[in-house]
């Protein structure tokens, strides 16, 4: 029954030009999504509002699927588009919308008329009042109730026409990927590297990726697993280069030349140089992890600022003060938690120390990283060399 789909966005804080890219960023990836599914779809701006109109059948599930995915966007409330062929009419296909739109007619509901032109013959309590007793007489079993009705039934008087609409379907909120700059990821197999991605995607920034993968000691698999993480970040964030950068040679290299317990800290950091200088490379402005306070060894406040003083770009954290749960939750929701359960080796893992230091000191991590100078800036070099990319 709904030929069109009205999209609600948050304009707080978008004010003058930045709305204007703000609306045309959105239009565009709502455009872009829709145009991969059945159907024709053209997305509009009316009066500061945007539009999908189908003009060809399509999926409606598939529709709001999608749409759900597309940041920026509030809420999404499917609507039918009617000609102003007067009041009888209009009153023929009110009935008609909630007949079709309700099938069970146990619901309570208001009437909220918005007349944008003002031409219109009712006034909108007019409306309110009219509509509401045709709704009443034709489907007794519903009821009028003004404070929280089940259906707020939206009649909109426009100049082009009448909009109905009830339903409001949740959109995903942020804002639109693309106009906020771009940042890397460092994306493991894990559950809270993909929800870090998905939390600064949200925010309108460009995402690419960067995983660490250490063969053999990590298989195709581990690797196919990060890969499958992506896209499905994708879903939300659009295409996401994968650099896939092979840490092998550096972590034997650490493993040989360094105390066991520091192995993790400085692992991490070259991960951290390595990332950085990709980043740098793609014109990323900023670094995203999946860290969270506490959560392992190399997570203590003491580790995350050793970590941290390899970096020159900002780091964006966002998971960084939530419990796990917190997390999981969000992994469900955003469809990567049943990826990142799946088993696997991470290269985090499989060297890591019985009693790793939980409070490591800079100047100690620097004296025993001057054991790695005689190969390990060439190991570097290597590793960025051979990085491979792998679009998702
Ligand atoms: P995750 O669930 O994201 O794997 P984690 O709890 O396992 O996180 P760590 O393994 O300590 O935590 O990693 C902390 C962060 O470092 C990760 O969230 C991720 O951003 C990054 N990271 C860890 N391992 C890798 C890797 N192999 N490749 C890329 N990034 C990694
Ligand atoms: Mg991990």
């Amino acid at each position: 029954m709904f030929q069109s789909f009205l999209i609600k966005y948050a304009e707080i804080g978008i004010k003058g030009k930045n709305r204007y890219l703000f609306e045309d960023s959105l239009m565009s990836h709502i455009h872009h999504t829709l145009k991969r599914l059945d159907g024709k779809f053209t997305v509009t701006k009316e009066s500061g509002r945007i539009y999908a109109h189908a003009s060809e059948p399509f999926d409606y599930d598939e529709v709001i699927e999608a749409l759900k995915c597309v940041f920026g966007i509030a809420a999404i409330c499917p609507l039918v588009r009617i000609e102003d062929r007067g009041y009888e009419d209009l009153k023929e296909q009110v009935i008609r919308y909630i007949d079709e739109a309700y099938p069970d007619k146990n619901f309570t509901f208001k009437v909220n008329a918005r007349r944008a032109n003002k031409q219109y013959p009712y006034t909108s309590e007019e409306l309110n009042r009219e509509l509401g007793g045709e709704i009443l007489e034709a489907f007794p079993e519903t009821k009028v109730d003004v404070h929280n009705p089940d259906v707020l039934l939206n009649v909109e008087v426009r100049a082009k026409g009448i909009n109905l609409y009830s339903r409001i379907i949740p959109g995903p909120g942020g804002m639109p990927v693309g106009t906020n700059g771009k940042a890397m990821l460092l994306l493991s197999g894990g559950i809270d590297s993909p929800v870090a991605g998905y939390m600064i995607a949200k925010r309108g920034v460009t995402i690419e990726a960067t995983y660490f993968h250490a063969p053999p000691y990590t298989s195709e698999r581990a690797k196919q697993k990060v890969i499958d993480l992506a896209k499905q970040v994708s879903r939300y964030a659009g295409p996401i280069r994968l650099h896939i950068v092979n840490f092998t040679d550096i972590q034997l290299y650490i493993y040989d030349k360094c105390p066991h317990e520091e192995l993790t800290i400085i692992m991490r950091r070259y991960m951290m140089k390595i990332a950085e200088e990709l980043a740098k490379r793609d014109q990323c402005l900023g670094l995203i992890t999946g860290e969270s306070i506490g959560q392992v060894a190399s997570q203590t406040v003491h580790s995350l600022a050793v970590t941290n003083a390899v970096c020159t770009l900002p780091v964006f954290r966002p998971v960084i003060g939530f419990d796990k749960q917190d997390i999981v939750d969000i992994a469900q929701k955003i469809g990567t938690y049943e990826t990142s359960i799946e088993p696997y080796e991470d290269c985090c893992t499989i060297f890591v120390a019985k009693h790793p230091v939980t409070r490591p000191n800079l100047a100690g991590i620097e004296k025993s990283e001057k054991n790695l100078e005689e190969k390990i800036d060439e190991l570097m070099k290597t590793a960025i060399e051979t990085t491979e990319i792998i679009r998702c």
